[in-house]
C-alpha cells in the first residue's frame, strides 16, 4: 500500500494553497498537501501548529480564508459538515452519559432516519467490531476509559463516513493503553476500509500507526513522508529534531571529493561525510546523525573513518537499550545507544572513562537548513 509512489494514483482529500487567518493571525499559511484514499494519514505538530484548524476545515466547521479543499475531486466550500462525507470522532467524554453504549452508537443513525431493523444490524456490527458485545447495555461510567473510547470510535464510524477524523483521540488514555487502542485503530481502519486523518502532537503515535505523516510547523508543512522516511531522511533541521534523538555536526565544507565531503566543525574537528554532494566548498551544513548509529568504544576502531575522542558523561541503561552521553574533547555532547541484545558486554564503559564515538560517513544525512 504506496500509492503516494504510484504517479498514476488519484489524490483523495487535497488541500490547495490552503491559508486560515484568524484577524491578523494567520494559523494555516498557503499549505498544499494530498491524503490517498485508505490512507492512515497523521498531521503531527507541536500546539499551535495549525493542525487542528486544518482538520476542522476538512470537517466543515472552519472555511479556508483562502484556497480549496477537495474531497475525491469535489470541491468542499459551503458544503455544510453534516453533508460532508466526514465524520470526526470526539474524545470519549463526548458521549451520552445518560445513554446505554448501544443507544449511543445508535444516535446519529436515528437522527439521519434510518429505519430500526438497520439501526439495529448496524450497532451489532459495530458492537462486534469494537469487541463491546457484551457491554451493550451499560452506559458509559460503566466502563472502562478504554471501552469509552471504543464506544466513541464506533459511533463516529457507524454512519459510515469516507474519512474519519481524529484529533488526539487517545489524548485521554494512559500510556498503556494508548499503545493497545493505537493497534486496535489500525486493525479497524484496515477492516473499514476507511480513510483515517489523525491529528497528533505524539510522535510516536504517529510512528506507529500513520503510513504517512505530515510534519507541522508555523502553518506550514516542513515534510510529508513515511515514518521511516521521516527519521531516516529528515529534509531539515526541524524535522530532524522534532521526530526522535539527532545528533547534529555543525560545521563548513572543507574539502569535496566524488563521493565525500569533509567538513570542519566549528572547533576544528573534522568529518567525512557522504551525500553532501549540493553543497559549495565552505558553505555552513550540519550532519544530522541519530544515536544508534553512533557507536561508542573504549578503543579507537581500527577501520573508522570517523572517530572522535572525549569523556563518558552519562550511563542510562533503559531495558531494551542503554543510551550514553559523550562529552568530546572540543566540548560537544554526543548521544549514542546501543540495543542491550547486541551489546559487547566485555566493553562496559561507564561514567568519566576515556571513549571514542565511531561513525560511517553514510550514516546520517547532510542538512542545509
Ligand atoms: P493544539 O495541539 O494545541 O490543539 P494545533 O496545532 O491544533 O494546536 P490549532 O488549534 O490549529 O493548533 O490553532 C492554530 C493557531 O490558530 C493557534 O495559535 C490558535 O490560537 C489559533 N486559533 C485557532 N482557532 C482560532 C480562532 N477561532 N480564533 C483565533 N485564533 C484561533
Amino acid at each position: 500500500f504506496a500509492p503516494w509512489n504510484d504517479p498514476s494514483a488519484k489524490p483523495y482529500i487535497q488541500f490547495d494553497k490552503v491559508t486560515k487567518k484568524f484577524g491578523d493571525f494567520t494559523a494555516v499559511n498557503n499549505l498544499s498537501l494530498t491524503v490517498f484514499e485508505r490512507e492512515f494519514f497523521a498531521l503531527l505538530g507541536a500546539s499551535g501548529c495549525g493542525k487542528s484548524t486544518l482538520l476542522r476545515m476538512l470537517a466543515g466547521f472552519e472555511e479556508p480564508t483562502a484556497g480549496r479543499i477537495l474531497l475525491d475531486g469535489q470541491d468542499l466550500r459551503g458544503i455544510p459538515p453534516y453533508k460532508r462525507p466526514v465524520n470526526m470522532m470526539f474524545q470519549s467524554y463526548a458521549l451520552f452519559p445518560h445513554m446505554t453504549v448501544e443507544k449511543n452508537i445508535a444516535f446519529g443513525l436515528k437522527q439521519e432516519g434510518m429505519p430500526a431493523a438497520d439501526i439495529d444490524k448496524r450497532v451489532a456490527e459495530m458492537l462486534r467490531l469494537v469487541k463491546l458485545e457484551q457491554f451493550a447495555k451499560r452506559k458509559p461510567h460503566q466502563l472502562s476509559g478504554g471501552q469509552r473510547q471504543r464506544v466513541a470510535l464506533a459511533r463516529s464510524v457507524a454512519k459510515r463516513p469516507k474519512v474519519l477524523l481524529l484529533d488526539e483521540p487517545l489524548g485521554a488514555l494512559d500510556k498503556k493503553l494508548r499503545e493497545e487502542t493505537q493497534f486496535e485503530l489500525m486493525d479497524l481502519q484496515q477492516e473499514l476500509g476507511l480513510t483515517f486523518v489523525v491529528v497528533t502532537h505524539d510522535q510516536e503515535e504517529a510512528m506507529t500507526m500513520a503510513d504517512r505523516i505530515a510534519i507541522m510547523d508555523k502553518g506550514e508543512v516542513m515534510q510529508v513522508a513515511t515514518p521511516a522516511e521521516i527519521y531516516e531522511a529528515p529534509t531539515s533541521r526541524f524535522v530532524a529534531h522534532f521526530v526522535g534523538n539527532v545528533n547534529m555536526f555543525e560545521g563548513k565544507v572543507a574539502e569535496r571529493a566524488a563521493n565525500t565531503t569533509r567538513i570542519t566543525g566549528a572547533t576544528g574537528a573534522q568529518i567525512v561525510v557522504e551525500n553532501a554532494a549540493e553543497t559549495a566548498n565552505g558553505a555552513d551544513i550540519v550532519f544530522a546523525i541519530r544515536p544508534e548509529k553512533i557507536k561508542v568504544s573504549s578503543k579507537k576502531p581500527a577501520d573508522a573513518v570517523n572517530a572522535l575522542e572525549g569523556e563518558i558523561y552519562d550511563v542510562a541503561y533503559l531495558g531494551d537499550m542503554t543510551v550514553y552521553h559523550i562529552k568530546l574533547d572540543d566540548g560537544q555532547i554526543v548521544r549514542a545507544s546501543a540495543l542491550n541484545a547486541s551489546r559487547v558486554t566485555e566493553d562496559p564503559l561507564t561514567w568519566n572513562d576515556r571513549a571514542w564515538v565511531s561513525f560511517r560517513p553514510d550514516a546520517g544525512v547532510v542538512l542545509t537548513r
